[in-house]
């Protein structure tokens, strides 16, 4: 497993990410999951991604007794902090001084761990002054409860803004978690831009377009069984986006292009995103640990330029930027 370095940090983080949302806490019992996090260990990720929000509390808490026996040296956790875990008073929401210092502390309560490598804001606050979150961050830094600061889904003029401020406090952003995939390419025209001046990453959510550019939907087809298009608790909610005939024909065109590769084609989708060099790493879900051990295979892999454009012309019109 090949490792990069977050922003312009020190920090190396490994280039696939093991991802919790939707799966632990919820979709999946936990003895699956404990197993997918052992897998993800046997094959060299050492990184791994949750947030308070997800499964309401539960994803933080059943990750944090997965990973309770390792070297906490040898890992990097990432949380986030904006929406509500439980309650949703006034004060519940967004990223005030009040919500990021309560949520730093029930994550790590939640983690069983005294500090956090990297702390997100999930999303942009418009309500409260940046100057407010990124002095709360500050703090929360110089607490030593979160090593690193990013955000997510962040554009690039808040990613600008939140970096002078940040580097006026004293520290740097050095990360952004947007969606990007072959289908949803959204921050090549701007973010990835701004963030490579700014010093910073791309750690980015959904490579395979949450399980789609696996290929394992059909057109036409029932959702395969235990998939996520089947999960009731949400996931089906969100994959809705990506399942439409059009975009899963094209997909089906793709497997021709992975196997000329020797790849699968969930481990194309993921090398996809690996050979934008503001990425610093994929964050890959799973539902069962044979996933993980498959989707780790893509790290390390080359694809040429002409194997991109291939990709480019099947999925055409139905690419998201
Ligand atoms: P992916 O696009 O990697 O989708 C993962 C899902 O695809 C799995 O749960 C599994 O679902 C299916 N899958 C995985 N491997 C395979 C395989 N080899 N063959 C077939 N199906 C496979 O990413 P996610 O959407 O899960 O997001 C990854 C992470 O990104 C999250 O866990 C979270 O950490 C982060 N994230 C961040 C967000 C943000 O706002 N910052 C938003 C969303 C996610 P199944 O088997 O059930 O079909």
């Amino acid at each position: 497993m090949d490792y990069r370095f977050l922003g312009a940090s020190g920090l190396k983080i490994t280039e696939i990410t093991y991802g919790n949302w939707l799966t632990h806490g919820s979709q999946i019992e936990n003895e699956v999951a404990t197993a997918c996090v052992q897998a993800a260990l046997d094959a060299g990720i050492t990184t791994f991604d949750t947030a308070d929000v997800y499964a309401n509390g539960a994803a933080e808490e059943v990750l944090g007794t997965a990973l309770k026996s390792q070297r906490r040296e040898s890992l990097e956790v990432f949380t986030k902090v904006y929406w509500p875990v439980g309650p949703k008073g006034p004060n519940d929401t967004g990223l005030s001084r009040k919500h990021i210092m309560e949520g730093i502390n029930g994550s790590l309560r939640r983690l069983q761990m005294d500090y956090v490598d990297l702390y997100q804001a999930h999303r942009y606050d418009h309500q409260t002054p940046l100057e407010e979150t990124i002095g709360a961050f500050a703090d929360v830094v110089r607490s030593g409860k979160a090593l690193y600061i990013g955000v997510s889904e962040w554009n690039a003029e808040q990613l600008r803004a939140g970096q002078v401020l940040a580097k006026a406090a004293g520290f740097s952003l050095v990360s952004n978690q947007p969606q990007y995939s072959a289908l949803w390419r959204v921050i090549e025209a701007e973010v990835i831009p701004a963030a490579a001046d700014l010093g910073m990453s791309q750690v980015v959510w959904s490579p395979m377009a949450q399980g789609v550019l696996s290929g394992k939907y059909l057109p036409g087809q029932d959702a395969p069984a235990g998939s996520r298009a089947t999960d009731k608790k949400g996931g089906a909610n969100t994959i809705s986006r990506f399942l439409d005939d059009t975009v899963l024909e094209r997909v089906q065109k793709l497997a021709p292009i992975a196997a000329e590769m020797g790849l699968k084609m969930s481990q194309l989708a993921i090398a996809w995103v690996l050979q934008n060099p503001n990425v610093a790493s994929a964050l890959v879900g799973a539902s069962r640990p044979e996933q993980v051990a498959e989707n780790v295979l893509a790290s390390g892999v080359v694809l040429p330029p002409e194997v991109m454009s291939q990709i480019d012309a099947v999925l055409g019109d139905c690419i998201e930027r």
